[in-house]
């Protein structure tokens, strides 16, 4: 609970200016607010939000201030008589942080904490867990339609408009990032957004996207293969697959992070390709596309039941081009669940 990370602290509240944050405490959706998440707890917004927030906020006073949210809040750190009072220190911007100072004074001591709500965040309850697999399961429809757009000559960009317009037509709130098709040599590029790029008669496409849904992310990646592809392309293919089940493997609750990476790292160690492999092995997903724990080689992070992550391994020949294969997991009380519902043989469209 977060009362017992704000006493564990010493802190007498935070400051959540986080948005994705305060959704996640109090339910509200709207793009300004701020929540003083104290031993009474009041969510501060301004007229424009006055409906939405009656309508959305559960289970904390709703204040609707004049002066500005953040303002408003730190009238209310004052009001309460609060002395040590916690900021999220990865969003708070410096004229925020000098606003605040000015508007409390001496009396009130500032502690920046980083990751606390985040930390909450990270174990889903089975209600967050219901909207994701929705998510996942929308966003995985999608994939099949997807293909039907992939044609030499084919824009990425026109490929990833069909993709976002299907998506929104199925329910979709948003892309819960900006859609990846890397075609050809581009596949080569870990984070190749669509881009103008036509599609050639014969090479890998990367396909990486998710969807929003309940405010909840899904995240998938499929490579395919326009044409046969030669023995060499397989062969990649073949090796980030066995790569991705081995991270899959490796998932269990009480194992850390690191382990994971480990897991999908040596595969392609084996196959002298880990010099290729360039990012990190996958990140927790649910309000944001990229949430704690990140599954990274040097990372002790311990996977508990109810975390969701990706299992995302690459490996990117430069100049030549790449493969990336992402599922969704859902970590057990005895191990895993692999979320996403698309089959991984290597796909060749002809
Ligand atoms: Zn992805
Ligand atoms: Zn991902």
């Amino acid at each position: 609970m977060l009362h017992d990370e704000l006493e564990a602290h010493k802190v007498d509240a935070l400051i959540v200016t986080h948005l994705p944050n305060v959704r996640y405490l109090c339910g509200f959706t709207g793009s300004a607010g701020v929540l003083l998440a104290a031993p009474r707890p009041v969510f501060f917004t301004d007229g424009r939000y006055a409906e939405q927030a009656a309508a959305q906020v559960e289970g904390v006073r709703v204040s609707i201030a004049k002066g500005g949210a953040l303002a408003a809040a730190a009238a209310g750190c004052i009001k309460m008589h609060l002395r040590r009072v916690a900021i999220e220190a990865d969003y708070l911007t410096v004229t925020q942080l000098t606003a605040l100072r000015q508007a409390l004074g001496k009396g009130v001591k500032l502690v920046p904490l980083s990751g606390i709500v985040e930390e909450l965040r990270a174990i889903k309850d089975a209600e967050e867990i219901e909207l994701i697999r929705n998510a996942v399961e929308l966003s995985s429809r999608l994939f099949r339609p997807l293909l039907r757009t992939l044609r030499p000559g084919v824009a990425e960009s026109d490929a990833a408009a069909r993709l976002e317009f299907l998506a929104r037509k199925a329910g979709a709130e948003s892309m819960s990032f900006e859609t990846i098709i890397a075609s050809g040599i581009r596949s080569a590029l870990p984070h190749g957004v669509a881009s103008p790029a036509l599609l050639p008669s014969e090479g890998f496409v990367v396909l990486d996207y998710g969807i929003v849904l309940g405010g909840y992310c899904s995240d998938m990646t499929r490579t395919v293969h326009l044409g046969s592809a030669p023995a060499k392309a397989r062969d990649l293919y073949a090796a980030v697959l066995e790569s991705q089940l081995a991270g899959i493997s490796a998932v269990h609750p009480g194992g850390t992070t690191g382990e994971v990476d480990r897991a999908a790292r040596q595969v392609l160690k084996r196959a002298k390709l880990d010099r290729f492999f360039t990012h990190s092995t996958g990140h927790g997903v649910g309000l944001e596309i990229h949430e704690t724990p990140r599954l990274a080689a040097k990372n002790q992070a311990v996977l508990m039941p109810g975390m969701v992550v990706t299992i995302e391994p690459g490996a990117y020949l430069p100049g030549e081009y790449g493969v990336r294969i992402e599922d969704m997991l859902l970590v057990t009380e005895t191990g895993y669940e692999v979320l996403t519902p698309v089959g991984k043989g290597l796909v060749e469209l002809n």
